[in-house]
């Protein structure tokens, strides 16, 4: 432990240049909070090697609240004990490497990271237009790979022994931000400094989101609480007065910047946003509450326009990690656990057990930690690695215990932490208010997400009506203790 009055205010990189440059060791990891960790936003974030963030929930405010304002790791020689370490290296280079190339996500991971489906996303209606209130996309033709690099030069700058080229170090070669380095920003990123706040100069995007992570904040909270408070200075619930003097219009990118500035160091209308979207939209009154994106407790979406996803809708609401907990039945495709054909859009029961069975497995993915984007289409792959690097026998079906056991004790933590299954149901007015055009032009999922959500509990046998796991459901997962938890 360290004293770091030193480094208060520091924003994210350079805290991690400092600290390196005082420990002499350029090649350790650092993990940081920036301004915002320091001053409590609640949705500050945990950044680390410059561009990779743990953000959702506030992780930084907890940093912050702690006085923590960085950890430092450095690499061992220490051996790590394999049970087949030939077999093992062998299996990661050619099955692992050549069937996470070939999945759906690693296609487009490999041709240009999460920004390589952009321009799909926004032709399907995905991208959430100036706080949701149009589908109107001719502004952002630009918000496209081909678009975004050919502002910019590119330097790889991948994950320690990643294969693929996905993230990258950039310079914005011309224009107003021209000589900004920065990382360049993924989709959501892109969508919520783009679109969601009416900006249709992806350099901008670029700058922004450059400021949204030096500062240490969370991009999905964060563009939808100031593209709140841009619908909110349209509409006449607030002005200059209110904000500092700062013009809150669409695409005012020098004015959000600063707004930014304020939030990260909740000053003026800055503390009022640095409370998040749910809680801002009601401090701000009135027909804001209706404005604010949100869901379960509060937590904004990932930033696409969700409505015309109605399996997102229902996996970002029930996810216990606040986020989305796994990906979409209507555009992912798992043939080893029976999901071998897209969920047909708007039918509650498909797209219910849909999530419930891509759950599992995508929770044993991420237990791997291995990057989620390089995992194998195959989940034999996976438990042939645990196998070879553990000496166990571990097969596919014990993979997908493994995940409904995470699930279920997710489920079961949060319940006994005041967890409601009414915080399931929470869809702010805007999500459940129908898109005026696109693919779902005129449908939402409200009247039948109540139903989703229990479909949904069901196929993970959680009681309907209070969510929690069963007993039989929990000792079928070896968890005795946690149904003498929640049951007796
Ligand atoms: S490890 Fe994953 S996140 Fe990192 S560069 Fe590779 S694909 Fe991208």
């Amino acid at each position: 432990m360290r004293p770091a009055t030193h480094l208060l205010g520091l924003d994210t990189w350079e805290t991690e240049d400092r600290v390196k440059a005082e420990l002499g060791q350029p090649r350790a990891s650092v993990a940081c909070i920036g301004p915002a960790g320091e001053k409590l936003v609640r949705f500050a974030g945990i950044f680390n090697d410059k561009g990779h963030v743990a953000a959702t929930n506030g992780p930084g405010a907890v940093m912050g609240s702690k006085k923590l304002k960085a950890i430092a790791v450095s690499s061992t020689t220490s051996k790590i004990n394999l049970s087949d370490p030939e077999r093992l290296r062998a299996l990661a280079r050619h099955d692992w490497a050549d069937s996470a190339s070939e999945s759906l996500l690693g296609r487009s991971i490999k041709a240009g990271g999460t920004l390589g489906g952009m321009a799909a996303l926004g032709m399907s209606g995905a991208f959430p237009i100036k706080n949701m209130t149009t589908c109107d996309i001719s502004d952002y033709a630009r918000y496209n790979l081909d678009d975004i690099c050919s502002l910019v030069e590119m330097k790889p700058r991948p994950c320690w022994a990643c294969p693929w080229a996905h993230c990258n170090d950039v310079t914005v070669k011309e224009g107003r931000y021209a000589g900004l380095k920065a990382e360049l920003p993924e989709y959501e990123d892109m969508a919520a400094w783009g679109p969601l706040i009416g900006n249709a100069d992806p350099a901008a995007a670029i700058m922004l989101s450059d400021l949204n992570d030096r500062l240490g904040m969370d991009v999905k909270e964060g563009g939808f609480t100031v593209s709140l408070a841009i619908e909110c200075y349209e509409k006449g619930l607030i002005g200059p007065a209110d904000t500092d003097g700062l013009e809150l219009t669409w695409g005012n990118v020098e004015a959000i910047a600063e707004l930014l500035q304020a939030i990260a160091h909740r000053r003026g209308f800055g503390e009022v946003l640095a409370e998040g979207v749910m809680r801002a939209a009601q401090r701000i009154g009135g027909e804001a509450e209706h404005f604010g994106v949100y869901h379960k407790n509060g937590i904004a979406p990932h930033t696409h326009d969700v409505r015309p996803k109605w399996a997102t809708v229902l996996r970002q609401a029930v996810s216990d990690m606040g986020s989305g907990m796994s990906l979409d039945p209507q555009t992912s495709l798992y043939a080893d656990i029976g999901h071998d054909k897209f969920s047909p859009a708007y039918s509650v029961e498909e797209l219910a057990a849909g999530v419930a069975k891509i759950g599992p497995r995508h929770q044993f993915g991420d237990s791997l930690i291995t990057c989620f984007f390089l995992l194998p289409k195959e989940l034999s792959i996976m438990t042939e690695a645990v196998s070879l690097a553990t000496g166990w026998d571990f097969t596919p079906e014990e993979a997908l215990t493994v995940g409904r056991r995470i699930l279920a004790l997710q489920r079961a933590f949060n319940l006994r932490h005041g967890l409601t299954p009414d915080k399931d149901d929470i869809l702010s007015s805007r999500i459940a208010e129908p898109p005026e055009m696109g693919p779902a032009q005129g449908r939402t999922v409200a009247p039948v997400f109540a139903e989703m959500k229990r479909v949904y509990y069901r196929h993970m046998g959680w009681d309907e009506e209070t969510s929690k796991p069963l007993p039989e459901t929990l000792r079928a997962l070896g968890l005795e203790a946690v149904a003498r938890d929640l049951w007796e």
